[in-house]
């Protein structure tokens, strides 16, 4: 099936209704979907979200195997090999839609506003390495819920892959918060 970034974004928006009201569809998590994968994947869109376990991408988006390619870390950092992933994503997995998927009640979030307003963190190892790494999009911290998805949006846009795709309308590359409460997904 060819994907439209509307399409794709159509797909998103009514898997996570599904999925927010109680009644997922669980499609393509079979034997019989999975075997349909093995010469390839051609997923419609690529998710970059925190890992936090509460937020899986394809369960809250109600979606299967070789719908999404998902790029996780702790805090959802856009280091060097995400934005990698990302256009790897488009140009050799062909998703059309990228989305930034931020989430409520972000523990990586939390600590970067922490430190942010000088409280010491006692964060062991390389623990800090992702407080950091919020604290660097967290430029413009408004105090809403999702304060460095624009950030890594913007990011992704300066990617000369991904900006040139999107201004060729190819792609689209959007912002969305999850509401842990309700289990919705709001587009910004
Ligand atoms: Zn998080």
């Amino acid at each position: 099936m060819t994907h439209t970034p509307a399409s794709a974004k159509t797909l998103l928006i009514d898997g996570n209704r599904r999925f927010a009201a109680g009644s997922p569809r669980h499609p393509r998590q079979d034997a019989a979907a999975r075997a349909t994968l093995l010469e390839g994947q051609t997923p419609h869109t690529c998710v970059i979200s925190c890992s936090d376990s509460r937020v899986p991408p394809e369960i809250i988006f109600d979606q299967g195997f070789g719908d999404m390619f998902v790029i996780r870390n702790g805090g959802h950092i856009p280091t060097d090999v995400v934005l990698a992933s990302a256009e790897f994503a488009h140009v050799v997995a062909q998703c059309c839609l990228i989305v930034v998927l931020g989430h409520e009640s972000c523990k990586a979030l939390e600590f970067s506003r922490k430190l942010r307003a000088g409280e010491e963190l006692d964060l062991p190892g390389s623990t800090s390495v992702l407080t950091n790494g919020v604290l660097a999009d967290l430029v413009d911290d408004d105090g809403s819920l999702f304060p460095t998805v624009p950030r890594i949006v913007e990011r992704l846009r300066g990617s000369q892959v991904l900006g040139k795709a999107e201004a060729d309308g190819k792609i689209e590359i959007l912002g969305a918060g999850y509401h842990l409460h309700s289990g919705e997904v709001e587009w910004l």
